[in-house]
């Protein structure tokens, strides 16, 4: 997903001074159907059908709640949201809303008319996501023929209509060395933006872990690679480096702080105070079926569960850094140490830090298993 900037523009709300200010990005999982099946996808292992899916008119209810609550960007996200044959009208409610909007996608069901369209009623800016530069290894992460050349005619589209574009390209031990191309690749096709994003171990991902995960010298070189990049493109690319938790010293702060900027929507409705969240038992998420996002935003058990700081337990607690990563992911901590208050273990000062590097390092060495790719569940018998 794009950084998402904070502005003066954010509607002050009458509220405890954690939440005080409107979320700055809405994520719109318009769907969880995609016709791509990557091992590394942050979908839940349990993806929504489409016959659970939110209708046109309640996308748009929640497109102009959201400009009303004073969200600043809609990113339109999915599985593949160009799935939706309904798209445009959606675009249309965002962009009446005020909102800016970024269509995340991989491009392969797009055509130019389709884009054209989107263009026409105000589409602002366009995320497209890369498996490789490599097209055989690109089709084979993600069990799509053909995707990789889409993908590169999809980048021409998205510049001559006039959109802004930023490459995505996940990073993991199957297409490390590819990244000085990935980099050619996004200055050739004119991207403003390359997000050299390495994989966030949740869902799919943790899966497919062993399979992905790169040695802490791949990891390093990628660094010094985005680095030097990042200073000879000065004006012509803007690059973000996304590190891995398990190489960090100290962990990102999730969403930018649970409840703290972001809101997101899952196909069916229900509102999250970040993608992974329904990994933690127990939470009840509130459904835009039945509530308002201002209401959900302010009173939501899920959203004021873990904001702010109170429910810290040590060594977050009494940690200087507290306000600045709020302790990391909580569906991590949970999936790693069983609890979800506690430290993220990507943290170096948790208890459980190295335990779980370790086991991720002896990964890195081991030969790749097989990927377990991104699938929709058998149907429960009837
Ligand atoms: S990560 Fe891959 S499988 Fe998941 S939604 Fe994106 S393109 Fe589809
Ligand atoms: S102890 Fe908690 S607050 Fe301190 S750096 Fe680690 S995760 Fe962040």
């Amino acid at each position: 997903m794009n950084e998402m900037s904070t502005s003066s523009h954010a509607v002050e709300l009458e509220a405890d001074p954690v939440c005080a200010r409107a979320p700055v990005g809405l994520l719109a999982e318009l769907t969880h159907r995609c016709p791509l099946q990557c091992p590394y996808c942050s979908n839940p292992l349990e993806l929504e059908r489409v016959n659970t899916e939110l209708s046109t008119e309640d996308w748009c209810r929640v497109m102009r709640q959201a400009g009303e609550l004073g969200v600043l960007q809609v990113h339109l996200s999915g599985g593949e949201p160009t799935a939706r044959k309904d798209l445009e009208e959606i675009v249309k409610a965002a962009v009446d809303a005020g909102l800016y909007t970024n269509l995340i996608t991989a491009g392969v069901l797009l055509t130019k008319e389709r884009l054209q369209r989107l263009a026409d009623i105000g589409l602002d800016h366009v995320q497209l996501s890369i498996q490789d530069v490599d097209a055989e290894n690109a089709d084979r992460i993600a069990a799509y023929k053909g995707g990789a050349a889409k993908k590169h005619e999809v980048a021409g589209w998205v510049k001559e209509l006039g959109l802004a574009l930023t490459i995505n390209a996940p990073l993991h031990r199957q297409n490390i060395a590819s990244l000085p191309r990935i980099i050619d690749y996004a200055v050739e096709v004119g991207a403003g933006r390359l997000e050299i994003a390495h994989i966030q171990y949740y869902a799919w991902a943790l899966k497919n872990r062993a399979a992905l995960m790169p040695t802490e010298e791949a990891f390093m070189e990628t660094a010094r690679i985005a680095r030097d990049a990042k200073e000879r493109l000065k004006g012509i690319l803007v690059i973000d480096f996304v590190v891995p938790d398990y190489y960090a010293k100290f962990p990102k702060p999730c969403m930018g702080g649970w409840g703290r900027g972001i809101m997101n929507v899952t196909p069916s409705g229900r509102v999250l105070p970040c993608h992974a969240a329904e990994s933690l038992p127990g939470l009840q998420f509130d459904n835009v079926k039945d509530r308002g996002l201002r209401e959900i935003w302010l009173e939501g058990d899920a959203f004021n569960l873990y904001r702010g700081t109170d429910w810290m337990k040590e060594p977050c607690k009494s940690c200087p850094r507290k306000e600045i990563d709020f302790g990391g992911c909580r569906c991590q901590a949970l999936a790693l140490t069983g609890d979800a208050a506690n430290t993220d273990p990507g943290c170096s000062l948790s208890p459980h830090h190295a335990d779980w590097a370790k086991v991720a390092r002896e990964e890195s060495h081991n030969a790749a298993p097989d990927f377990i790719y991104r699938r929709m569940a058998a149907k429960p018998a009837s």
